[in-house]
């Protein structure tokens, strides 16, 4: 459709897409309504396995019937636990990671990621990423934590060692509205 491409989601997705493969462990820090869990689902094939979190019961169920319905559940792991205590659940290296934060869209807007533990647990994504692995964060800013969460982000992925990683952070620069921003960083 029409502005598809350059989408932050849509770009995630691409970045995501050439690096994750069939057998690969995959983790979804922000499960929310499944859209990447089931994209990611799709990538690491029978023998693969992602890894989904979320705090909310109504993201496990949501996800759990679509990814049903699509045959793709036992390539999953659905977490009811904040993506912070991530490594108590992935005890192996994993080849991507995404993060989508924010509110649950169509979900309470008051449950939100927040900078303090999305910054626990994207430290703990970057740990678990095998060399060459991908974590791509989709900022929303627009909302009342929103704001303090994409400066705390943007000055710890800001600061990552670059012997150690390739940090990219793409922003729209013509759009009104707090448009989305995204960070994607490699593991070198
Ligand atoms: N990627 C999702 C999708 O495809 O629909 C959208 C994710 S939504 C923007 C953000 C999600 O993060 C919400 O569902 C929210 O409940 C969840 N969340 C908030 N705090 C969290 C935490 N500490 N750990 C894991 N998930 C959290």
């Amino acid at each position: 459709s029409a502005g598809h491409l350059i989408k932050a989601t849509h770009l995630a997705k691409n970045f995501i897409s050439s690096v994750l493969k069939a057998g690969d462990v995959a983790v979804d820090a922000t499960m929310g309504n499944g859209n990447d869990t089931i994209f990611m689902a799709e990538l690491v094939g029978d023998t693969g396995k992602v890894y989904a979190f979320d705090i909310q019961q109504k993201a496990l169920d949501e996800t759990k019937i679509k990814l049903s319905n699509q045959s793709l559940l036992h390539r999953t792991e659905l977490i009811h636990a904040g993506h912070e205590d991530m490594d108590q659940y992935v005890k192996t290296e994993a080849a991507a990671i995404m993060f989508n934060l924010g509110y649950l869209p169509k979900g309470d807007h008051h449950i939100v990621t927040r900078a303090q533990t999305t910054i626990r647990a994207i430290e703990k994504g970057l740990s678990l990423l095998k060399t060459n692995g991908l974590l791509t964060i989709t900022i929303y800013h627009g909302h009342p934590e929103g704001l303090d969460e994409k400066e705390a982000v943007l000055s710890y992925v800001k600061n990552l060692d670059q012997k150690l990683f390739n940090v990219l952070y793409m922003e729209f620069i013509n759009q009104a509205n707090n448009p989305p921003l995204l960070v994607a960083a490699e593991k070198k």
